[in-house]
């Protein structure tokens, strides 16, 4: 019995901090040997300044490292100070193994063990200031929107973008502490987290535990801007489920909502209760969408794609850019109508066996990996199992606000399959036979996941 409970409390303290052993492994860099670091927990104190045109971010994270070494971390706009243990010290950008992309580390060596670290840094990405005339010459800004929109498909457009951040292997609670200063406008912030509005122009988020860089949805903006509606779901689990649907009209929520709510009852009936406390949609006319937990930013064609992504790819979440390939894949996967298939129609691909350093999802992923599931799906029904649907039921309910890999995704397959799915993985995932694809040659855009223009991405602010 002791003994038992003794495994428990192991086997729960590795769930919740699941993540450190999924980061990838430390290296050498100018003979300084660069580590990862497990963040415990970041508070983001944003102030954004009307009279001043400035907004900043100061960061304080409390992390652990196992092993001595130069920590990183990321964050695209320059750090203007850097604190370790209460010390001044500095941080440099250098290239990540491969060159496959570059981050940030703390220029002070580390014991292994736990230690705190503090940015002050700009957020120049995502803000924009809001101008009133005031005569024919003069504009005065009066208030601000700031959105901190992501993407998986090109490298460091994760939160890094904005604020600083770790890999997406890191889970770790974060709480934003949201000023505006000097602004007779009232603000208030949309976000897939708790908000509380602790005053006029001051406002709180705290987002959940389990919350890691490709999780945080945060829109800034004026009370004035956007139609809004307000309403409740029936989950099938008894809960009303708050909805809050937001764009720039009134006729667009009501076709937003009728939308959720047929793709809301398709997805519980086929996965199980909405694994979310709200649904949060941001209406707009870009082209495609992005998902978040709880929440999306999208076109109302792409607005079934990107729910289903609120439980593969933001209710369990990619580790790391080498198991991306699967949320777009099973997402694919349901936008063709859940296809059954003896073959996948390409003969091998490596867009799940790349640099471990790399963090972007492989663009091949849409047409690939769907024919692979529909693949999957064939040999399921063929040993008389109900198929992939059913599979991915199980495997979502075991794995929910984790971090997952394509090697967690294909155990469970041969687990619940009982046979082994190695060479198919080999093949056609980890590009084990000689890869003669290329990216450029077989790649089409997804509809709902298209490159966006830096104007586009830019409108959604
Ligand atoms: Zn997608």
């Amino acid at each position: 019995m002791r003994i038992s409970l003794i495994f428990l409390a192991f086997f729960f303290s590795l769930a919740t901090f699941a993540g450190i052993e999924q980061a990838p492994p430390s290296f050498f860099y100018n003979y300084q040997k660069i580590v990862w670091a497990d963040f415990q927990d970041a508070h983001y104190s944003l102030v954004y300044d009307i009279k001043k045109q400035k907004a900043t971010a100061t960061t304080t994270i409390n992390f652990h490292l196992q092993e001595a070494g130069y920590p990183v971390f990321d964050n695209v706009t320059t750090p203007t100070k850097v604190y370790i243990n209460g010390e001044e010290t500095r941080q440099s950008l250098i290239p990540m193994p491969q060159n496959v992309t570059q981050a940030r580390i703390v220029e002070t060596y580390l014991e292994a063990g736990d230690h705190q670290l503090i940015i002050e840094s700009p957020i120049s990405n995502g803000t924009r200031w809001n101008r009133v005339s005031q005569g024919p010459r003069h504009k005065k800004v009066v208030s601000v929107a700031s959105g901190f929109f992501i993407k998986d498909l090109t490298d460091r457009l994760f939160l890094e973008k904005y604020v600083p951040s770790n890999y997406e292997y890191d889970q770790y609670k974060m709480t934003f502490d949201v000023k505006i200063l000097n602004s007779k406008v009232s603000h208030n912030v949309f976000a897939n987290g708790d908000v509380t509005e602790l005053a006029k122009n001051h406002i709180r988020i705290e987002y959940p535990q389990w919350y890691g860089s490709s999780s945080v949805f945060f829109h800034l903006v004026p009370k004035s801007r956007f139609v809004r509606y307000y309403l409740t779901y029936p989950s099938i689990d008894g809960r009303q489920i708050p909805i809050i649907i937001y764009s720039a009209f009134r006729f667009f929520n009501k076709m937003l909502k009728d939308r959720a709510f047929e793709v809301l009852a398709e997805l519980e009936n086929d996965y199980g209760p909405w694994p979310h406390p709200q649904v949060l949609i941001y209406g707009n006319n870009i082209r495609g969408g992005m998902e978040y937990p709880g929440a999306t930013a999208t076109s109302l064609v792409s607005l079934g794609h990107e729910l289903q992504h609120s439980y593969f790819a933001k209710g369990l979440v990619p580790a790391n850019g080498n198991s991306g390939w699967m949320d777009e894949a099973i997402a694919s996967w349901r936008d063709k109508g859940h296809q059954t298939h003896e073959l996948p129609f390409f003969s091998h691909s490596n867009i799940g066996g790349q640099s471990i350093y790399k963090r972007n999802t492989d663009k091949r992923s849409y047409e690939y990996g769907r024919s692979f599931m529909a693949y999957v799906d064939y040999r399921l029904k063929e040993i008389g199992k109900a198929g992939l649907k059913d599979f991915l039921r199980q495997y979502f309910e075991k794995r929910k606000f984790t971090t997952v890999t394509t090697e967690d995704f294909r155990s469970d397959l041969e687990e619940y399959a009982q046979m082994s799915f190695e060479l198919d993985f080999d093949q056609y995932i980890y590009g084990q036979s000689i890869e003669k694809n290329n990216v450029h040659s077989h790649y089409h855009e997804n509809p709902h996941h298209p490159q966006l223009t830096i104007e586009e991405l830019e409108s959604l602010i």
